[in-house]
């Protein structure tokens, strides 16, 4: 299996301190938006929240933030990629473009930006959010300071540790027979349907969290949760833990408000799927192969 897109790049070290200016990446955000370099937007997308992409994109070089022209909300150190250094900034909704940037979404730019650059801009996104919603501690209220041997932000009255969170979320693809459970969710775009998912709730496992996700969603009875795959998915800060499982019992009941429609499809006769820069594509492409390939 090729490598699912924002996985960590080999070559980078995470760290959290820069030791002297040098030339860096930059990954600058103005709320969930990228500053790039980019070519003229004209390739299709296979993603269909996204109408088209740029031709090309690539990241700025930099000593500092001087090139910016305004000072950035907040800047954070993101460790070397390859040796070199990477920086996170964030920018105000104000902030005058520099010239020939433009700002793009994150979707926009997959398979478009290098990869590694595009893994590390996921990795910035959450990084700067949460940096923006721990600057007061959550418990006693007073102002957090950042360490520089660990990625924490602490509360010098309470000692409180505000680290960056990872919310776990399950997806299960559900199989019976030659079909495959798919549904859609009010806010996908039209006829896109996907494989069920849901965030994990305190006091339950992996495996439970499926069941418990799979008969909300559908009313379906599934056994032999098989792992797949994760990956983290910074929209906003998750980490999606992907599972085959199968069909044990019960017809299919859509959960009001939350799924629109939920159906079985052959594998042969498949609607409209998410893009490839999702797990939830990678999944459904996976088992299809593998019913396939059984019949
Ligand atoms: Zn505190």
């Amino acid at each position: 299996m090729s490598e699912l897109p924002f996985r960590a790049p080999a070559q980078f070290e995470p760290l959290c301190f820069a030791e002297a200016a040098e030339s860096s990446h930059w990954f600058v955000f103005s709320a969930d938006r990228l500053l790039v370099e980019m070519g003229p937007l004209e390739r299709p997308s296979d993603d269909l929240r996204v109408r088209a992409r740029p031709a090309w994109a690539r990241l700025p070089l930099q000593k500092n933030h001087n090139w910016l022209g305004a000072e950035p909300k907040r800047t954070l150190y993101l460790g070397r990629l390859g040796g070199v250094g990477c920086w996170a900034a964030e920018l105000g909704p104000d902030a005058a473009l520099p010239a020939g940037m433009a700002w793009e979404g994150l979707r926009p730019l997959f398979s478009v930006l290098d990869d590694d650059h595009f893994a590390l801009a996921g990795r910035a996104l959450q990084l700067l959010q949460w940096d923006r919603d721990h600057q007061f501690c959550g418990r006693c209220g007073a102002p957090t300071e950042a360490r520089r041997d660990e990625r924490v932000r602490v509360c010098p009255a309470c000692k409180l540790s505000a680290y960056p969170r990872v919310a776990p979320a399950v997806m299960a693809l559900v199989h019976r027979g030659k079909e495959i459970l798919l549904a859609r969710s009010p806010h996908f775009p039209a006829g896109m349907y996907s494989a069920l998912a849901g965030f994990v709730e305190p006091g339950e496992s992996l495996e439970q969290c499926i069941a418990r996700e799979v008969a909300e969603e559908v009313g379906v009875q599934i056994s032999n949760s098989r792992y797949f795959a994760s990956q983290s998915w910074p929209f906003p800060h998750s980490l999606m833990i992907a599972f085959v499982c199968e069909w044990s019992s019960g017809e299919i009941r859509p959960q009001a408000g939350e799924i629109e429609e939920a159906n079985w499809f052959e594998v042969l006769q498949l609607p409209k799927l998410p893009s490839k820069i999702s797990i939830a594509r990678r999944l459904i492409d996976a088992v299809c192969q593998e019913i396939r390939e059984q019949t």
